[in-house]
């Protein structure tokens, strides 16, 4: 049995089909995968789609804290023109 690196789930694969290099998709998290070695199995994340998670977090942050800085300027544009 081969587990998930990320989520340690059951992956439904037989061993000794996997070749180095085989691309595996896990279905409990949806990580891909990619066979490290074969003998003995392993398997590691993928790193592109390990970093989407975090480019995601980093894009929300930025959004939030950019609309607040918009939202303080334009309010000091209209207390001037009072
Ligand atoms: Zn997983």
């Amino acid at each position: 049995m081969i587990n998930c690196p990320i989520c340690d789930a059951a992956i439904d694969v037989e061993e000794d089909e996997l070749d180095e290099g085989d691309p595996l998709i896990c279905e409990e998290c949806g990580a891909n995968l990619t066979v490290a070695s074969v003998d003995p199995v392993e398997l590691v994340a993928d790193e592109a789609s390990a970093n989407d998670d975090e480019d995601e977090d980093f894009d929300d942050f930025d959004e939030e804290e950019e609309d607040a800085e918009e939202e303080d300027a334009e309010e000091e544009e209209e207390e001037d023109w009072r």
